[in-house]
């Protein structure tokens, strides 16, 4: 049988309706209009339109967006001033500056400046901290997708065998850490695999509920799935380009041969994509509603 698609773009609608309420209503009991401040330097194209995006999600919602946009050039104490000043702006809420940073700034010491309560990509120490003591306050945006995939499409967490594939700062790790709390939603036995795993296979096919985000095409074929999981598939690899000159994508799952096999799929695109921005909007009325 054919796997059920789990469309992102369908749940990021449902959630961004959600906030769209939830903002309208912050607004009239509490005269609190939520801000976010995204801070580009350079203008690298993907990270511009990562921003347009963001400040464009921020509209729709009814969120505040405040744009800095600093020229490639600029100093790193400049760009720690303006964090500073961000952090004592009383009408943003969320700070969320863009990456890659240019070559000469310390990237590390730009995040690690942003006040942790107004950290909505959740990558300060503080709020990774958090996290690992179960304490979440600002779940880093892809990983907190990804729990709303497996979670609103329908896919029991608890106790369930969860597998990731990767283990880097802003995906795998995060979202293991998240799926083994004790908590609602979680509370799953995770394993995560990496590239010097021993038979990757072993444990993918053991998996009622796999995530992969290792940024490899064809990473997971059908024989590595178990008949009936959940695959959720974070890879965004371009394959080429498409007739009309525009980039074709891939996860790193084998979708076609795995959604004979899965139970439920996330496609690429249209799965975790939508979700990120979506969560870091969440984490924007959160941080908002929070503020003493
Ligand atoms: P990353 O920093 O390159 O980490 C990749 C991880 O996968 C590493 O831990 C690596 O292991 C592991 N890995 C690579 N190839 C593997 C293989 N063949 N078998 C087992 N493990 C393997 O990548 P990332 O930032 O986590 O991103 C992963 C993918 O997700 C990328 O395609 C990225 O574009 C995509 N992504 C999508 C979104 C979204 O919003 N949709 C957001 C973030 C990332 P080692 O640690 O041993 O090297």
């Amino acid at each position: 049988m054919t796997a059920e698609i789990i469309s992102g773009k369908e749940v990021a609608k449902t959630i961004r309706a959600e906030l769209t309420e939830e903002v309208a209503d912050l607004k009239q009991t509490r005269g609190i209009v939520p801000g976010l401040a995204t801070v580009l330097v350079g203008e690298d194209p993907a990270s511009v339109s990562y921003v347009t995006a963001k400040g464009k999600a921020c509209d729709k919602i009814g969120i505040n967006s405040f744009q800095h946009n600093l020229p490639a050039d600029t100093p790193e104490d400049e760009l720690l001033k303006l964090i500073d000043q961000l952090n004592n702006n009383d009408e943003v809420n969320g700070i969320l500056v863009q990456l890659p940073l240019p070559g000469h700034i310390d990237e590390n010491r730009v995040l690690y400046a942003i006040d942790p309560d107004k950290d909505v990509d959740g990558f300060h120490p503080v709020n990774v901290g958090r996290l690992v003591i179960g304490e979440e306050v600002f779940p880093p945006c892809t990983p907190a997708g990804i729990r709303e995939l497996i979670v609103r499409g329908g896919t029991p967490t608890e106790g369930a065998e969860l597998v990731v594939v990767g283990r880097s700062n802003i995906v795998g790790k995060p979202v293991a850490v998240m799926m083994l709390q004790k908590k609602d939603g979680a509370n799953a036995t995770v394993t995560v695999c990496h590239t010097r795993t021993r038979n990757m296979a072993e444990h993918t096919r053991r998996a009622d509920i796999l995530i992969v985000a290792a940024g490899r095409p064809r990473a997971i074929t059908a024989d590595m799935v178990k008949p009936g999981a959940t695959v959720i598939d974070v890879g965004v690899n371009r394959i080429g380009t498409t007739s009309s000159g525009k980039a074709k994508l891939a996860g790193d799952v084998d979708f076609e041969a795995v959604k004979e096999v899965a139970g439920k799929i996330t496609p690429v695109p249209g799965g975790v994509g939508p979700m990120t921005i979506t969560m870091l909007m969440k984490n924007t009325v959160k941080a908002a509603k929070l503020k003493p």
